[in-house]
């Protein structure tokens, strides 16, 4: 009997052996499935926590309701009642010391049209000036892989980026503009510009494709790792191993050793590799392959979430969190009103906030190694500062994700291409697979997940 083993039970993994075991029974294959997941629970970066009334995402809070809806997984599992919609709602910029509204009709805060421009209280007039390069300029310049930074500044202008632009569209992309390419942020705007000779009136006669808001996100009734346990309980002709780490693959002829933290040994036909990249590195431990890991790159994030025994009726009525546009005025990046966007996490209306502190941030050399005492004083005092509130929180939780945020750099599409081709050369059988390569959503982890299960059932 041939063996398959996954590695790694995040969603990618889950959606993988969901996939494996589904091809199994139709197929009436004689198989051994394994699940190997390091933590003692399931989910990976999806994990909810539930605490004095709130409910808490430690890490995704949400799926993109549009991408999800497309795939067959939500009724397959039966979670259609379960699902939840975000409210809809205005950001700040929390700027000067004060939260100012991003302008309506604007994408990622570029304005979608004049009226938005004129009206925004972010940029100057000189600011608003600048930006009408746009109208009357032609781009003879960028290509999709040049910086998405440096095509905006060159037709909007310093101000509105640095103002307006950048703290949104930083956040969304986790990077800095300067080193994100077109074409993995807004490829269509370069089709605009050329289109309609102004990015701002490229957006404006696109706007029905980014009208947001309602019911653009979803989640579940009792949190996201709903679906998790949903995949969990569908498992039932896989050998599912928590507390599983493993912690080396070796080669042999045609199949592989997986050596397990608890001293045994599983011998695989196939693997997939649904584990971050740098986990994935230590297991192969091939220095043939070290050029290709290393154009893969991560940051990091600390998730500060704050509960207080106040009404969340005291914040400014319109309002789902804001994002900080000067890194000397506060230490988070963002903070997100959690109890306005999701109604699920606090059904007393009572407010919880959902502050996040990213490494692209200059206080975050410090951040990264307080306690979490001292990461709660931190959010207090960025609460205490932005919103006023100087209450005790009853119920909080710290999340640590140092260096498991995954950033796709410009060089980041060549290098997966290059690694998969040594891996298919040299480790036939093994699939690499998850956020670090394939997309960062969870609906791209899970099509990324069933797609690599597909892909290995065609080599069985
Ligand atoms: P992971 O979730 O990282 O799973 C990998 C698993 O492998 C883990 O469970 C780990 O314990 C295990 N593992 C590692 N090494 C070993 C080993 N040696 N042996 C065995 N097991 C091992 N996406 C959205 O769509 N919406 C959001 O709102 C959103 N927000 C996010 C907020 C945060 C703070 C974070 C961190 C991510 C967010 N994401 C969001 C991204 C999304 O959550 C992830 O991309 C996705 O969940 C990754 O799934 P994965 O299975 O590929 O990897």
């Amino acid at each position: 009997m041939k063996t398959i083993v996954v590695i790694g039970g995040g969603i990618t993994g889950l959606s993988a052996m969901y996939e494996l075991q589904k091809w199994k029974k139709a197929n009436g294959e004689d198989v051994r499935l394994v699940l190997a997941e390091a933590s003692n629970q399931l989910g990976g970066k999806i994990r909810t926590v539930t605490r004095n009334g709130f409910l808490m995402e430690a890490g995704a809070d949400s799926i993109v309701s549009r991408k999800l809806e497309k795939m067959p997984v939500v009724e397959e599992l039966g979670l259609e009642q379960e699902v939840v919609y975000n409210a809809t709602g205005r950001s700040y910029i929390y700027t000067d010391g004060e939260l100012k509204p991003i302008p309506d009709d604007a994408v990622f805060g570029i304005p979608a049209s004049l009226e938005s421009l004129a009206k925004s209280t972010l940029v100057s007039a000189e600011g608003k000036v600048a930006a009408l390069k746009d109208l009357y300029t032609t781009n003879k310049i960028f290509t999709k892989n040049d910086s998405i930074g440096a095509f905006l500044e060159y037709f909007l202008g310093t101000e509105l980026v640095e103002k307006q632009i950048a703290p949104v569209l930083s956040g969304v992309y986790s990077g800095k503009l300067s080193d994100l390419t077109i074409a993995s942020t807004l490829p269509y705007l370069i089709d605009y510009k050329e289109e309609y000779g102004s990015i701002i009136k490229g957006l404006e006669a696109n706007k029905q494709k980014f009208k947001g808001g309602e019911r653009k996100f979803l989640s579940f009734q009792n949190g996201l790792d709903t679906l998790i346990h949903a995949f969990e309980e569908n498992l039932v002709d896989a050998e599912i191993l928590k507390n599983t780490k493993v912690h080396k693959i070796e080669k042999e002829n045609s199949h592989y050793h997986v050596y397990l933290n608890n001293q045994e040994r599983i011998e695989a036909d196939y693997i997939i590799l649904s584990i971050p990249h740098t986990a994935a590195k230590s297991l192969i431990n091939d220095p043939d392959l070290k050029n290709e890991f290393t154009g893969l790159k991560s940051s990091s994030l600390v998730s500060v979430y704050l509960g207080f025994n106040v009404p969340d009726s005291i914040l400014p009525a319109d309002g789902t969190g804001f994002i900080t546009a000067n890194t000397n005025e506060l230490c988070c990046n963002a903070c997100t009103w959690t109890s306005r966007k999701w109604g699920h996490t606090s059904k007393s209306g009572n407010l919880l906030v959902r502050l996040f502190y990213k490494s692209s941030h200059p206080s975050f050399a410090s951040l990264k190694n307080m306690n979490k005492e001292e990461l709660l004083e931190i959010a207090r005092g960025d609460i205490h500062k932005s919103l006023g509130i100087d209450a005790e929180p009853i119920a909080s939780e710290v999340t640590n994700w140092t260096d498991q945020m995954p950033n796709y750099l410009i060089i980041h599409p060549q290098s997966v291409e290059a690694l998969e081709s040594k891996m298919t050369a040299d480790y036939p059988g093994i699939i690499l697979a998850g956020c670090s390569y394939y997309g960062v959503g969870i609906p791209d982890c899970i099509k990324n997940g069933a797609d690599s299960a597909r892909k290995l059932v065609q080599m069985f």
